[in-house]
């Protein structure tokens, strides 16, 4: 017998989005619009809180861009970019033409690193460009310093844009993450913390902001009885039939949560005497992740060998892993960007691994893996 496979992270419905999929077709909203974009919206602003203006479209990518194009940033521009992190966090500086600078993070909550992020901004000021914005990341559900990257955009008044893709739920200081930038984005897409199958959301501090955001990801189009146009628009909008699965998930995303964070602690446990591996846990109290994907790292400073081994013999154990985010400013697509920092982020990169994480995992998908990290570990 063959064991089904375990992901690291899969869809995992609660039981109720298909409901607003069959109200969107008997109402006959099949269309980029309808009430559970506007239901799918309200629920977001109503979860994340601090008077938010949630713009639902059709995914996080998107919202990046659209984010940017909101701030300013335009062909020639430089915006600073954490460089741990997916690709999709950088890609919409280039699609406007604009130069990613790439910034290393620290080693306690592996997002952007104030120090190196201050030196950046100073040594770009100093060749002549100041940042046009900052895209800080929560990478695995784990907040950034936010703070003191905050204190560090305000001191010298360049914008950030949260990227919180993978942090829907995660607070710092009992504050959702999204809502402490200029602009927060989400992201629902398949291997989230929750999916409309494909999807993503603006967070704005503004109704007109929101308003300006769903203006340019429906085209742009002016008020007027025929289609008119003073700017270029996106088709960006979410659908009402993915919003009604978006709804569906709202119901079950705290449940979602506390199922992650106890994979989380059961990751802890099964490492607790293993010398190698530390689990990658929140620095402190402030910090409240929703443990997206739990993460380990091989404490040496070892070649990636060993912990190539380890995802290999958990894959022969239909078991899926995958090594962390190789930094942004190591890709061969980016390599002639400019980068501050130390290393730590090509460090983490080297020896850590993503380990199967998803809410939807079994008592018995546990044990399978229990048993392989026990046996390789002997
Ligand atoms: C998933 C993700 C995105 C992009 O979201 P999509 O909805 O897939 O376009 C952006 N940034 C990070 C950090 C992500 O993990």
């Amino acid at each position: 017998m063959t064991n089904s496979k375990i992901w690291l992270s899969s869809p995992h419905m609660g039981g109720t989005e298909q409901k607003y999929v069959q109200e969107a077709f008997d109402t006959n909203w099949v269309a980029p619009l309808g009430p559970n974009v506007t239901g799918f919206e309200q629920d977001l602003e109503r979860y994340i809180g601090e008077s938010t203006h949630v713009a639902a479209l059709s995914s996080g990518t998107a919202a990046i861009h659209l984010g940017l194009v909101l701030l300013g940033v335009k062909a020639g521009d430089e915006v600073i970019c954490q460089s741990f992190t997916f690709s999709a966090s950088a890609n919409p500086i280039v699609y406007l033409g604009a130069t990613p600078v790439f910034v290393d993070s620290e080693s306690e909550t592996w997002n952007i690193c104030p120090v190196a992020l201050e030196e950046a901004i100073l040594d770009r000021i100093a060749k002549g460009k100041k940042p046009k914005a900052i895209i800080a990341v929560h990478l695995y559900g784990m907040p950034c310093k936010i703070d003191e990257v905050l204190k560090i955009a305000n001191q010298y008044e360049i914008p950030v844009l949260e990227d919180s893709a993978e942090a829907l739920g995660s607070t710092f200081k009992r504050k959702h993450c999204g809502t402490f930038g200029s602009i927060g984005i989400l992201s629902f897409n398949g291997n989230k913390i929750i999916t409309t199958s494909g999807g993503g959301a603006l967070v704005a501090k503004s109704k007109e902001i929101k308003e300006k955001a769903v203006f340019l990801a429906t085209q742009a189009r002016d008020q007027a009885p025929h289609y008119q146009h003073s700017e270029i628009g996106y088709n960006y909008r979410l659908s009402n039939i993915s919003a009604g699965i978006g709804r569906g998930q709202m119901e079950v995303l705290d449940k979602h949560i506390v199922l992650r964070r106890s994979m989380h602690t059961f990751y802890q446990e099964l490492f607790q005497n293993i010398e190698e591996i530390n689990v990658f846990k929140e620095p402190n109290s402030n910090f409240y992740s929703n443990h997206w994907l739990s993460c380990i790292l091989f404490k040496n400073e070892t070649t990636e060998t060993r912990r190539e081994r380890l995802r290999v013999t958990l894959e022969n154990e239909q078991i899926e892993s995958r090594p962390l985010w190789k930094p942004m400013h190591l890709q061969p697509v980016f390599k002639d960007h400019p980068y501050y920092g130390n290393n730590t982020a090509k460090s983490l990169f080297t020896r850590g691994l993503c380990l199967p994480s998803g809410s939807n995992l079994t008592n018995e998908d546990k044990e399978r893996i229990s048993k392989v990290i026990n046996n390789f570990f002997k």
